[in-house]
Protein backbone atom coordinates (compact mmCIF):
# COMPACT_ATOMS: atom_id res chain seq x y z
CA UNK A 1 0.00 0.00 0.00
CA UNK A 2 1.23 3.54 -0.64
CA UNK A 3 1.97 5.92 2.18
CA UNK A 4 -0.73 8.41 3.59
CA UNK A 5 -0.11 12.05 2.42
CA UNK A 6 2.12 14.26 4.11
CA UNK A 7 -0.16 16.60 4.92
CA UNK A 8 -2.27 14.05 7.01
CA UNK A 9 1.31 12.41 8.23
CA UNK A 10 2.27 15.01 9.76
CA UNK A 11 -0.97 15.35 11.86
CA UNK A 12 -0.97 14.00 15.58
CA UNK A 13 -4.12 12.77 17.15
CA UNK A 14 -5.65 15.24 19.72
CA UNK A 15 -3.69 14.59 22.96
CA UNK A 16 -6.94 15.84 24.75
CA UNK A 17 -9.48 13.98 23.71
CA UNK A 18 -6.61 11.12 23.40
CA UNK A 19 -6.31 11.17 26.92
CA UNK A 20 -10.06 11.47 27.84
CA UNK A 21 -10.70 8.56 25.92
CA UNK A 22 -7.81 6.75 27.82
CA UNK A 23 -9.12 7.67 31.09
CA UNK A 24 -12.80 6.17 30.11
CA UNK A 25 -11.51 2.99 28.60
CA UNK A 26 -9.57 2.75 32.66
CA UNK A 27 -12.92 3.61 34.27
CA UNK A 28 -14.64 0.76 31.92
CA UNK A 29 -12.61 -1.85 32.88
CA UNK A 30 -13.19 -1.12 36.39
CA UNK A 31 -10.13 1.14 37.39
CA UNK A 32 -11.20 4.28 39.21
CA UNK A 33 -9.90 6.66 37.45
CA UNK A 34 -10.04 10.62 38.36
CA UNK A 35 -10.15 12.48 35.24
CA UNK A 36 -8.83 15.95 34.77
CA UNK A 37 -8.38 15.62 31.00
CA UNK A 38 -10.38 16.89 27.99
CA UNK A 39 -11.97 20.06 29.37
CA UNK A 40 -16.05 19.50 29.32
CA UNK A 41 -18.99 20.64 31.60
CA UNK A 42 -20.27 17.77 33.46
CA UNK A 43 -23.54 19.88 33.92
CA UNK A 44 -26.24 17.79 31.69
CA UNK A 45 -27.71 20.05 28.41
CA UNK A 46 -30.46 22.03 30.44
CA UNK A 47 -33.79 20.04 29.85
CA UNK A 48 -35.43 22.85 27.64
CA UNK A 49 -32.59 22.48 25.24
CA UNK A 50 -33.30 18.58 24.76
CA UNK A 51 -36.89 19.19 24.56
CA UNK A 52 -36.58 21.47 22.06
CA UNK A 53 -34.52 18.37 20.22
CA UNK A 54 -36.84 16.52 20.80
CA UNK A 55 -39.88 18.24 19.15
CA UNK A 56 -37.30 19.07 16.21
CA UNK A 57 -37.37 15.37 15.86
CA UNK A 58 -41.48 15.13 16.26
CA UNK A 59 -41.77 17.81 13.91
CA UNK A 60 -39.84 16.06 10.67
CA UNK A 61 -37.03 18.69 10.61
CA UNK A 62 -34.37 15.75 9.81
CA UNK A 63 -34.12 16.60 6.52
CA UNK A 64 -30.60 18.18 5.09
CA UNK A 65 -30.79 21.98 5.90
CA UNK A 66 -29.20 25.36 4.32
CA UNK A 67 -25.53 23.77 4.12
CA UNK A 68 -24.00 26.98 6.31
CA UNK A 69 -27.66 26.81 9.01
CA UNK A 70 -30.61 26.87 9.29
CA UNK A 71 -32.19 30.87 9.33
CA UNK A 72 -33.58 30.87 12.91
CA UNK A 73 -30.31 29.65 14.00
CA UNK A 74 -28.30 32.41 12.61
CA UNK A 75 -31.25 34.94 13.40
CA UNK A 76 -30.33 33.51 17.53
CA UNK A 77 -26.70 33.81 16.84
CA UNK A 78 -27.32 37.47 15.35
CA UNK A 79 -29.08 38.69 18.84
CA UNK A 80 -26.51 37.14 20.87
CA UNK A 81 -24.25 39.12 19.25
CA UNK A 82 -25.96 42.20 19.75
CA UNK A 83 -26.95 41.31 23.12
CA UNK A 84 -23.67 40.27 24.69
CA UNK A 85 -21.34 42.00 21.92
CA UNK A 86 -22.87 45.06 21.01
CA UNK A 87 -22.06 43.92 17.50
CA UNK A 88 -24.29 43.78 14.63
CA UNK A 89 -23.93 41.35 11.99
CA UNK A 90 -26.34 40.07 9.20
CA UNK A 91 -27.91 36.67 9.08
CA UNK A 92 -26.15 36.00 5.97
CA UNK A 93 -22.53 36.62 7.76
CA UNK A 94 -23.12 33.88 10.10
CA UNK A 95 -21.95 30.42 9.27
CA UNK A 96 -23.18 27.50 11.50
CA UNK A 97 -20.99 24.21 11.45
CA UNK A 98 -20.18 21.53 13.58
CA UNK A 99 -18.71 22.43 16.51
CA UNK A 100 -16.07 25.39 16.87
CA UNK A 101 -13.29 22.86 15.98
CA UNK A 102 -14.89 22.98 12.49
CA UNK A 103 -15.30 26.65 12.46
CA UNK A 104 -11.67 27.01 13.17
CA UNK A 105 -11.10 24.71 10.50
CA UNK A 106 -13.62 26.88 7.58
CA UNK A 107 -11.75 30.16 9.23
CA UNK A 108 -8.29 29.00 8.39
CA UNK A 109 -9.03 27.32 5.07
CA UNK A 110 -10.71 30.81 4.57
CA UNK A 111 -7.93 33.11 4.90
CA UNK A 112 -4.72 31.29 4.29
CA UNK A 113 -2.32 30.59 1.23
CA UNK A 114 0.33 28.48 1.49
CA UNK A 115 3.30 29.72 3.97
CA UNK A 116 1.09 32.53 5.51
CA UNK A 117 1.67 33.19 9.11
CA UNK A 118 -0.75 33.03 11.30
CA UNK A 119 0.76 34.65 15.25
CA UNK A 120 -0.37 31.74 17.65
CA UNK A 121 -0.36 33.69 21.49
CA UNK A 122 1.37 30.29 23.30
CA UNK A 123 0.96 28.53 24.92
CA UNK A 124 -2.35 27.59 23.60
CA UNK A 125 -4.92 24.56 22.91
CA UNK A 126 -3.74 21.94 21.29
CA UNK A 127 -5.48 22.63 18.15
CA UNK A 128 -4.58 25.52 16.89
CA UNK A 129 -1.22 24.36 15.24
CA UNK A 130 -2.71 21.31 13.17
CA UNK A 131 -5.68 23.27 12.09
CA UNK A 132 -3.21 26.21 10.94
CA UNK A 133 -0.86 23.33 9.53
CA UNK A 134 -3.39 21.42 7.70
CA UNK A 135 -4.71 25.16 5.66
CA UNK A 136 -1.17 25.48 4.57
CA UNK A 137 -0.17 27.88 7.04
CA UNK A 138 2.75 28.50 9.19
CA UNK A 139 2.36 28.90 13.15
CA UNK A 140 4.30 31.67 14.75
CA UNK A 141 4.45 31.36 18.16
CA UNK A 142 4.49 34.16 20.66
CA UNK A 143 5.09 33.34 24.43
CA UNK A 144 3.70 34.97 27.18
CA UNK A 145 5.82 35.07 30.01
CA UNK A 146 4.57 33.08 33.40
CA UNK A 147 4.74 36.28 35.38
CA UNK A 148 2.21 38.18 32.54
CA UNK A 149 -0.48 35.02 33.58
CA UNK A 150 1.14 33.83 29.94
CA UNK A 151 -0.50 36.65 27.84
CA UNK A 152 1.74 37.86 25.43
CA UNK A 153 0.96 41.60 24.62
CA UNK A 154 0.23 43.39 21.24
CA UNK A 155 3.76 45.07 21.48
CA UNK A 156 5.48 41.06 21.61
CA UNK A 157 3.21 40.20 18.74
CA UNK A 158 4.18 43.22 17.03
CA UNK A 159 7.99 42.24 16.64
CA UNK A 160 7.05 38.61 15.48
CA UNK A 161 5.48 40.24 11.99
CA UNK A 162 6.63 39.27 8.76
CA UNK A 163 5.78 40.32 5.31
CA UNK A 164 3.80 36.57 5.25
CA UNK A 165 2.00 37.44 8.58
CA UNK A 166 -1.34 36.97 7.19
CA UNK A 167 -4.03 36.73 11.14
CA UNK A 168 -3.74 37.14 14.30
CA UNK A 169 -5.36 34.26 16.64
CA UNK A 170 -7.02 34.90 19.70
CA UNK A 171 -8.08 32.94 22.65
CA UNK A 172 -9.89 35.18 25.36
CA UNK A 173 -10.67 33.56 28.13
CA UNK A 174 -7.91 31.21 27.19
CA UNK A 175 -7.54 27.30 26.79
CA UNK A 176 -5.59 26.59 28.79
CA UNK A 177 -4.25 29.29 30.75
CA UNK A 178 -6.94 31.12 31.93
CA UNK A 179 -5.86 34.39 31.09
CA UNK A 180 -8.36 36.97 29.53
CA UNK A 181 -7.22 40.29 28.00
CA UNK A 182 -8.92 43.17 28.93
CA UNK A 183 -10.44 45.57 26.31
CA UNK A 184 -7.59 47.73 26.59
CA UNK A 185 -5.04 44.77 25.96
CA UNK A 186 -7.49 44.16 23.04
CA UNK A 187 -7.41 47.73 22.08
CA UNK A 188 -3.62 47.52 21.23
CA UNK A 189 -3.97 44.21 19.17
CA UNK A 190 -6.73 45.56 17.14
CA UNK A 191 -4.90 48.72 16.24
CA UNK A 192 -2.06 46.63 15.53
CA UNK A 193 -4.23 44.43 13.12
CA UNK A 194 -5.53 47.81 11.27
CA UNK A 195 -2.03 48.84 11.04
CA UNK A 196 -1.14 45.72 9.14
CA UNK A 197 -4.22 44.68 7.74
CA UNK A 198 -4.46 41.24 9.25
CA UNK A 199 -7.07 39.15 9.94
CA UNK A 200 -7.85 38.34 13.52
CA UNK A 201 -9.53 35.04 14.56
CA UNK A 202 -11.17 35.33 17.69
CA UNK A 203 -11.82 31.84 19.58
CA UNK A 204 -13.97 33.36 22.27
CA UNK A 205 -15.77 29.68 23.32
CA UNK A 206 -15.18 30.27 26.86
CA UNK A 207 -17.15 33.75 26.45
CA UNK A 208 -19.39 33.59 29.82
CA UNK A 209 -16.71 31.55 31.91
CA UNK A 210 -15.03 34.13 33.70
CA UNK A 211 -14.70 35.21 36.86
CA UNK A 212 -13.46 37.65 40.01
CA UNK A 213 -15.16 40.08 38.26
CA UNK A 214 -13.28 39.53 34.43
CA UNK A 215 -14.99 40.69 31.54
CA UNK A 216 -14.93 39.16 28.07
CA UNK A 217 -14.66 41.37 25.35
CA UNK A 218 -14.75 40.91 21.53
CA UNK A 219 -11.68 42.51 19.69
CA UNK A 220 -14.65 42.78 17.01
CA UNK A 221 -16.40 44.99 19.03
CA UNK A 222 -13.25 47.55 18.99
CA UNK A 223 -14.51 49.60 16.04
CA UNK A 224 -15.47 49.26 12.48
CA UNK A 225 -12.58 48.45 10.87
CA UNK A 226 -11.16 45.39 13.07
CA UNK A 227 -14.68 44.09 13.35
CA UNK A 228 -14.27 43.87 8.98
CA UNK A 229 -11.16 41.81 9.64
CA UNK A 230 -12.31 39.86 12.58
CA UNK A 231 -12.96 36.13 12.26
CA UNK A 232 -15.42 35.37 15.59
CA UNK A 233 -15.94 31.93 16.56
CA UNK A 234 -18.36 30.79 19.03
CA UNK A 235 -20.05 27.75 19.70
CA UNK A 236 -22.50 25.90 22.53
CA UNK A 237 -20.38 23.35 23.49
CA UNK A 238 -18.88 24.91 26.71
CA UNK A 239 -21.70 27.51 27.42
CA UNK A 240 -24.58 25.45 27.70
CA UNK A 241 -23.03 22.03 28.30
CA UNK A 242 -23.85 20.40 24.75
CA UNK A 243 -20.43 19.39 23.72
CA UNK A 244 -21.74 16.21 22.04
CA UNK A 245 -24.55 18.23 19.94
CA UNK A 246 -21.37 19.16 17.87
CA UNK A 247 -22.82 23.27 17.17
CA UNK A 248 -20.08 26.12 16.54
CA UNK A 249 -20.31 29.30 14.74
CA UNK A 250 -18.82 32.25 12.68
CA UNK A 251 -19.61 35.57 12.39
CA UNK A 252 -17.32 37.74 9.44
CA UNK A 253 -17.18 39.95 6.65
CA UNK A 254 -19.74 38.69 3.79
CA UNK A 255 -17.40 37.54 1.38
CA UNK A 256 -15.70 35.52 4.22
CA UNK A 257 -18.45 33.80 5.44
CA UNK A 258 -19.25 33.00 1.85
CA UNK A 259 -16.47 31.45 1.66
CA UNK A 260 -16.75 29.16 4.57
CA UNK A 261 -20.12 28.38 3.31
CA UNK A 262 -19.54 27.29 -0.19
CA UNK A 263 -16.46 25.08 1.46
CA UNK A 264 -18.77 23.76 3.91
CA UNK A 265 -21.74 22.47 1.39
CA UNK A 266 -18.74 20.88 -0.31
CA UNK A 267 -16.94 19.08 3.07
CA UNK A 268 -20.00 18.23 5.76
CA UNK A 269 -22.99 19.94 4.34
CA UNK A 270 -25.23 21.59 7.04
CA UNK A 271 -24.58 20.43 10.38
CA UNK A 272 -26.97 18.23 12.12
CA UNK A 273 -30.97 19.40 11.98
CA UNK A 274 -32.10 18.59 15.01
CA UNK A 275 -29.08 20.43 17.05
CA UNK A 276 -29.04 23.45 15.29
CA UNK A 277 -33.03 23.62 16.41
CA UNK A 278 -31.88 22.65 20.16
CA UNK A 279 -29.08 25.41 19.72
CA UNK A 280 -31.72 27.95 19.18
CA UNK A 281 -33.34 26.91 22.18
CA UNK A 282 -30.19 27.26 23.87
CA UNK A 283 -29.44 30.63 22.47
CA UNK A 284 -32.90 32.21 23.04
CA UNK A 285 -33.74 30.64 26.24
CA UNK A 286 -33.62 31.24 30.02
CA UNK A 287 -29.89 31.77 31.12
CA UNK A 288 -30.15 30.54 35.23
CA UNK A 289 -28.87 27.68 34.44
CA UNK A 290 -25.57 29.20 32.67
CA UNK A 291 -25.53 31.83 35.98
CA UNK A 292 -25.41 28.24 38.42
CA UNK A 293 -22.85 26.45 36.30
CA UNK A 294 -20.26 29.46 35.79
CA UNK A 295 -20.71 30.25 39.83
CA UNK A 296 -20.12 26.09 40.45
CA UNK A 297 -16.90 26.45 38.15
CA UNK A 298 -15.45 29.64 40.23
CA UNK A 299 -16.19 27.60 43.35
CA UNK A 300 -14.17 24.48 42.21
CA UNK A 301 -11.35 26.44 40.71
CA UNK A 302 -11.10 28.62 44.41
CA UNK A 303 -10.73 24.73 45.79
CA UNK A 304 -8.84 23.51 42.98
CA UNK A 305 -5.92 26.57 43.50
CA UNK A 306 -5.96 25.84 47.04
CA UNK A 307 -4.95 22.43 47.14
CA UNK A 308 -2.11 22.65 44.09
CA UNK A 309 -0.89 25.27 46.15
CA UNK A 310 -0.88 23.62 49.22
CA UNK A 311 0.87 20.59 48.17
CA UNK A 312 4.73 20.59 48.84
CA UNK A 313 6.55 20.90 44.90
CA UNK A 314 3.18 22.15 42.83
CA UNK A 315 2.24 25.63 42.43
CA UNK A 316 -0.46 27.23 40.10
CA UNK A 317 -1.38 30.94 39.22
CA UNK A 318 -5.57 31.16 39.93
CA UNK A 319 -7.05 31.89 35.97
CA UNK A 320 -9.74 34.50 35.31
CA UNK A 321 -11.55 32.50 32.77
CA UNK A 322 -12.30 29.04 31.28
CA UNK A 323 -11.88 26.15 33.36
CA UNK A 324 -8.88 24.52 33.27
CA UNK A 325 -5.32 25.19 35.96
CA UNK A 326 -1.99 25.12 34.89
CA UNK A 327 0.31 23.03 37.32
CA UNK A 328 3.68 23.88 37.46
CA UNK A 329 5.80 20.28 38.04
CA UNK A 330 9.17 21.23 37.39
CA UNK A 331 9.76 20.52 41.11
CA UNK A 332 9.96 16.76 39.99
CA UNK A 333 11.98 16.68 37.00
CA UNK A 334 14.57 14.81 37.83
CA UNK A 335 13.51 12.55 40.63
CA UNK A 336 12.06 9.12 40.31
CA UNK A 337 8.03 7.49 40.90
CA UNK A 338 8.84 3.40 41.68
CA UNK A 339 11.89 3.41 39.99
CA UNK A 340 10.22 5.52 36.78
CA UNK A 341 12.05 9.03 36.07
CA UNK A 342 10.38 12.01 35.42
CA UNK A 343 12.15 14.52 32.96
CA UNK A 344 8.98 15.95 31.53
CA UNK A 345 5.62 17.08 31.64
CA UNK A 346 4.81 13.81 29.38
CA UNK A 347 6.69 11.57 31.92
CA UNK A 348 4.49 12.97 34.95
CA UNK A 349 1.21 12.67 33.74
CA UNK A 350 1.95 8.87 32.67
CA UNK A 351 3.30 8.09 35.82
CA UNK A 352 0.39 10.04 37.94
CA UNK A 353 -1.97 7.88 35.39
CA UNK A 354 -0.64 4.71 35.82
CA UNK A 355 0.47 4.92 39.65
CA UNK A 356 -2.56 7.29 41.26
CA UNK A 357 -5.30 6.76 38.86
CA UNK A 358 -5.20 10.76 37.94
CA UNK A 359 -5.26 11.96 34.30
CA UNK A 360 -3.82 15.05 33.69
CA UNK A 361 -2.82 16.51 30.22
CA UNK A 362 0.91 17.25 30.13
CA UNK A 363 1.97 20.75 28.70
CA UNK A 364 3.72 19.98 26.27
CA UNK A 365 1.19 19.33 23.05
CA UNK A 366 -0.14 23.15 24.60
CA UNK A 367 3.87 24.53 24.11
CA UNK A 368 3.87 24.82 28.01
CA UNK A 369 6.43 22.00 28.80
CA UNK A 370 6.52 21.85 32.30
CA UNK A 371 2.99 22.57 33.43
CA UNK A 372 0.40 19.74 33.65
CA UNK A 373 -3.04 20.89 32.40
CA UNK A 374 -5.97 20.53 35.26
CA UNK A 375 -9.72 21.00 34.29
CA UNK A 376 -11.74 21.09 37.16
CA UNK A 377 -14.70 20.67 34.72
CA UNK A 378 -15.65 18.12 37.32
CA UNK A 379 -17.06 17.34 40.81
CA UNK A 380 -15.63 18.91 44.33
CA UNK A 381 -15.74 15.30 45.25
CA UNK A 382 -13.38 14.37 42.40
CA UNK A 383 -11.25 17.61 43.00
CA UNK A 384 -11.19 17.13 46.42
CA UNK A 385 -9.76 12.62 45.87
CA UNK A 386 -7.58 13.91 42.77
CA UNK A 387 -5.68 16.08 44.50
CA UNK A 388 -5.02 13.76 47.60
CA UNK A 389 -3.33 11.45 45.06
CA UNK A 390 -1.62 13.93 43.07
CA UNK A 391 -0.36 14.86 46.91
CA UNK A 392 0.22 11.34 47.50
CA UNK A 393 2.06 10.93 44.27
CA UNK A 394 4.39 13.78 45.24
CA UNK A 395 5.34 12.51 48.60
CA UNK A 396 6.59 9.01 47.04
CA UNK A 397 9.11 10.60 44.30
CA UNK A 398 12.58 10.31 45.38
N1 LIG B 1 -11.61 26.35 21.05
C1 LIG B 1 -11.09 26.04 22.24
C2 LIG B 1 -10.12 26.97 22.87
C3 LIG B 1 -11.44 24.85 22.89
O1 LIG B 1 -10.91 24.55 24.08
C4 LIG B 1 -12.34 23.98 22.26
C5 LIG B 1 -12.64 22.71 22.99
N2 LIG B 1 -13.31 21.77 22.43
C6 LIG B 1 -12.86 24.36 21.00
C7 LIG B 1 -12.47 25.54 20.43
C8 LIG B 1 -13.79 23.49 20.21
O2 LIG B 1 -15.04 23.36 20.77
P1 LIG B 1 -16.20 22.58 20.02
O3 LIG B 1 -15.65 22.03 18.77
O4 LIG B 1 -16.66 21.53 20.98
O5 LIG B 1 -17.27 23.59 19.76
N1 LIG C 1 -11.28 21.69 24.13
C1 LIG C 1 -11.35 20.69 25.15
C2 LIG C 1 -9.97 20.51 25.76
O1 LIG C 1 -9.08 21.27 25.51
C3 LIG C 1 -11.97 19.42 24.64
C4 LIG C 1 -11.09 18.50 23.87
C5 LIG C 1 -10.64 19.09 22.58
O2 LIG C 1 -11.49 19.35 21.73
O3 LIG C 1 -9.44 19.35 22.50
O4 LIG C 1 -9.80 19.62 26.55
Amino acid sequence: MKSVSTRCAAIAPSPTLEIDAKAVAMREAGINVIGFGAGQPDFDTPQHIKDAAIKAINDGKTKYTPASGILDLKKAVVEKFQRDNGLVYEPSQIVVSNGAKHSLFNAFAAVLNEGDEVIVPAPCWVSYPELIKINGGVPVYVHGPAEQEFKPTAAQMRAALTEKTKAILLNSPNNPCGYAYSREELQEIADLAVEHDLFVISDEIYEYLVYDGAQHCSIASLGEKIKENTIVVNGVSKSYAMTGWRIGYTASALPIAKAMGSLQSHVTSNPNSIAQYASVAALNGPREELAAMVKEFSERRELMVKLINGIDGLSCVPPKGAFYVMMNVTSAFGKSYHGKKIETSDDFCSAALDGVKVALVPGGPFLAEGFCRLSYATSRKNIEEGLARIAQFMSELV
